[in-house]
């Protein structure tokens, strides 16, 4: 006897299965006779799959800058992990660790390498704030919470401290067992390629198709040498959409050229998800559907691919034994206006819709599945 039984699910190549969970993992995937507490009949009309993970969001509600609430970035829009990238260091992240332990939506944190976290914009222009010990001891604080390290490199951040902070995260990556490092890149300086060459396999570039001068392609719309040798060595391209941060035009150069994103994440906070341009994960996916990508090249974006980037080992798949998180959806054919961060515009047909999510095998309606009274959980 299972908890719960999806029939008839939609995988996103198309195929019929049915998906049975029990004590909040995925118990059993395909052809299943055994009977279950409750059974959700999805009749081969709605996509499944695995739980969806922003990889790059703000939700430490008491952040004074980039505040959200973690369900409202989270399972209210059909992710069922978020990771919260940098808005606490090492002196708010105790108060962060606690007040995400009611959310329904699993949250980890990449750690700001500055103690302070994003209580100010310019983080790491007081060098005092780059704190080894305090970095160790939060890590070692939340080993289940903290996974990764983020360092924000851009002129506004940094002040007049050039490269230098990254160098000392890359040192504090080394000192924690190699967890991975998101990398913020913006206005320089410092110069994108004095980043790039400082990272190593794992390390994720964040906001990869920004429209800024410091951006990943060169003036004439080749990928910069420097980027292409740190993709070559395992360097990983996250979206992370965000207010200032996603060109549709750099990302449809790029993305002809095959320079395809491992993750695509929102950079969402309560100002960019309520005004916009970023609105919802959902919605940053969709862009990429508009630009060329396909339906399984989106889906894998948010969640096996951003598992591996962040080592998430039980989330990510649809498999016996992964955690019961899953994200019911439409991809509805309709016309629909996105706009980039550039105040740039594009008109698509299609937009993936989530109505419902299981998180650790209870079910939860989005905002737009209960609105439709699409399902009874
Ligand atoms: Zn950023
Ligand atoms: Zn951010």
């Amino acid at each position: 006897m299972f908890d719960l039984l999806l029939r008839r699910a939609r995988l996103v190549d198309d195929r019929l299965t049915n998906i049975a969970i029990q004590d909040g993992k995925i118990a059993a995937v395909g052809e299943i006779n055994a009977p279950a507490d409750k059974t959700l009949e999805l009749a081969g009309k709605h996509y499944v799959s695995a739980g969806w993970i922003d990889s790059h969001v703000h939700c430490y509600p008491n952040s004074p800058i980039y505040n959200d609430k973690p369900d409202s970035v989270g399972i209210a829009t059909g992710v069922t992990t978020v990771v919260d990238a940098g808005s606490t260091g090492a002196d708010d992240v105790d108060d962060f660790y606690t007040i995400t332990r009611d959310a329904v939506t699993e949250v980890y944190a990449l750690l700001n390498i500055s103690r302070v976290g994003l209580i100010t914009q310019n983080e790491l222009a007081n060098m005092a704030n780059i704190d080894a010990a305090a970095v160790r001891d939060a890590v070692k604080r939340y080993p289940d919470f903290i996974v990764g390290l983020k360092a924000r490199m851009s002129s506004s951040v940094v002040g007049d401290n050039g490269i230098t902070p990254l160098e000392r995260a890359k040192a504090m990556q080394q000192q924690n067992g190699d967890l991975p490092l998101m990398v913020h890149i913006g206005n320089n300086p410092p110069n994108l390629d004095e980043i790039a060459e400082r990272l190593s396999a794992g390390d994720i570039i964040t906001h990869c198709y920004n429209g800024k001068p410091n951006r990943i392609l060169t003036p004439s719309g080749e990928l910069r040498a420097s980027v292409t040798r740190a993709i070559a060595r395992g360097v990983r391209l996250d979206v992370g959409h965000g207010s200032a941060s996603f060109s549709f035009a750099v990302a449809q150069q790029a993305i002809a050229a095959g320079i395809l994103p491992h993750t695509i994440s929102s950079d969402i906070y309560c100002r960019n998800r309520i005004h916009g341009p970023v609105y919802s994960l959902a919605k940053v996916m969709s862009k990429f559907l508009a630009i060329g990508m396909s339906l399984p090249q989106v889906i894998a974006c948010v969640t096996d691919h951003a598992a591996e980037g962040l080592c998430l080992r039980r989330k990510g798949r649809l498999a016996p034994g992964f955690d019961a998180d899953l994200t019911i959806f439409d991809l509805r054919r309709q016309p629909v206006l996105f706009t980039d961060a550039e105040n740039d515009s594009l008109q698509a047909d299609q937009l993936l819709t989530p109505l419902a999510a299981i998180r650790a095998g209870k079910g939860y309606m989005t905002e737009q599945g209960s609105a439709e009274h699409a399902f009874d959980l």
